[in-house]
């Protein structure tokens, strides 16, 4: 059943199937759908309008299809945050640049990547992981290394404030410092997934000028990190050309040289529209679907911060029912294998059902465990538009009903 994305080129093929044709084969289990040309479309649109260096946060999705697929649209650069990534990603494309973008790293991670896998640029936020970078590259002269500032969370839908960076005014000492030993130095941030304003970029470049200036040093780099948007109900970001528009502004406008790099690390806007998943009504209880996957599935994100994926009944012919909200409960033994929606489907669904859910590509299959026995690793391309997109200009019509009735 799986095909290799390559053999599928760039556009949908009439011949590749529908969602719906899947449904109507009945699989007992979830099956994941991929749609390679939605990635591709994705990447191009980052390659291509983004008015810098695009890279793509391999944990989002680190399917080696998906690399693949990310590669043959012309993403050359790869964050990786995980020696396990730094692997995976250098075997499936050796090509590529890879960048080890996450701010704490054990020693030997570090010294893999630099000897083994030639990484040649890092992140940190402290001096200790100064000092091991240095140590565990011998005192490289080559580095590209990247301060994390700490900035503001508060335009997006999953925080990044706490975790990593350095806070505003404690920066200069460990600016100065890395200034001494990279080749390179660049100033990153993240700014948290799904930013639903542009101006919580350049609300964070503004944060990076003041470090700028304050520690009076060269930056050779500026790095936006993630949280570019994608399409969820009650998510409708806009678009993300007025995002590119915002931060080419802010980075005009910052105190560093005419020959200085602008990058960013998408992760979502890259994959999620890549994938769905063909799930099965098991049960229903009132307003209860008792579905075949969920929590500890791809539906991590629907359970646990009660992210509202859109969903679709595929059944034929379509339902003419009114459409009700429902709530799912996934497979598995456990309560908190609940998603609390609403997911807004036809009044008359029942038992035996398929529903589409849509825009998993971001963060869903990544997350996905076979805890109690359940889930599936069947995967089928499809041909078929995702129920959303930011990249073709017009909503799936279908798909735009659902959304715009949510
Ligand atoms: C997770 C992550 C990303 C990707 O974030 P998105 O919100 O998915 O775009 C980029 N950079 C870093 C450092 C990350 O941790």
């Amino acid at each position: 059943m799986h095909q290799h994305p390559r053999a599928l080129g760039l556009a949908p093929l009439s011949t590749a199937p529908r969602g719906i044709d899947i449904a109507q084969r009945c699989p007992v289990n979830p099956v994941t759908l991929t749609r390679p040309h939605a990635a591709s479309r994705a990447a191009r649109f980052f390659a291509e309008k983004f008015p810098g260096r695009s890279m793509y946060a391999v944990k989002a999705n680190p399917s080696p299809d998906l690399l693949q697929i990310l590669w043959d649209s012309g993403i050359t650069h790869y964050d990786v945050a995980s020696i396990a990534e730094v692997r995976l990603a250098a075997r499936t494309l050796p090509e590529a640049t890879l960048c080890f973008m996450h701010p704490v790293k054990a020693e030997e991670a570090i010294a893999e990547a630099y000897h083994t896998h030639g990484v040649r640029v890092f992140s940190l936020d402290s001096m200790e992981e100064l000092e091991k970078i240095v140590r565990a590259t011998n005192e490289a002269e080559d580095l590209t290394l990247c301060v994390r500032m700490r900035v503001s969370s508060d335009h997006s839908k999953l925080s990044l404030a706490s975790k990593f960076g350095v806070a505003p005014g404690e920066s200069k000492d460990l600016l100065m410092a890395v200034r001494q030993v990279a080749d390179a130095l660049g100033i990153c941030f993240h700014v948290g997934s799904q930013a639903m304003s542009p101006e919580a970029y350049s609300n964070a470049m503004e944060r990076v000028r003041a470090a700028i200036v304050e520690a009076g040093v060269t930056v050779d780099v500026v790095d936006v990190g993630g949280g570019f948007p994608s399409s969820y109900p009650g998510m409708e970001p806009p678009p993300l050309e007025r995002y590119f528009a915002t931060i080419h502004r802010a980075f005009e406008s910052l105190p560093i040289s005419y020959s200085a790099e602008l990058w960013a690390e998408p992760g979502r806007a890259l994959c999620a529209e890549y994938s769905s998943l063909i799930v099965r009504v098991e049960r229903r209880r009132g307003s209860e679907l008792y579905i075949n996957d969920g929590a500890y599935g791809a539906l991590f994100d629907a359970a646990h911060i009660g992210w509202r994926f859109p969903v679709q009944l595929q059944r034929e012919p379509d339902s003419n029912a009114k459409d009700m909200e429902f709530s799912f409960y996934g497979p598995t033994c456990d309560d908190l294998d609940h998603m609390a929606g609403p997911f807004l489907l036809p009044a008359d669904i029942q038992a035996g059902d398929y529903i589409e859910i849509g825009m998993l590509g971001a963060y869903g299959s990544a997350m996905r465990t076979a805890f109690n026995g359940f889930g599936s690793d069947e995967t089928v391309i499809v041909g078929d538009e995702p129920m959303t997109s930011l990249y073709t200009g017009v909503e799936n019509p279908v798909a735009a009903t659902n959304v715009v009735k949510l």
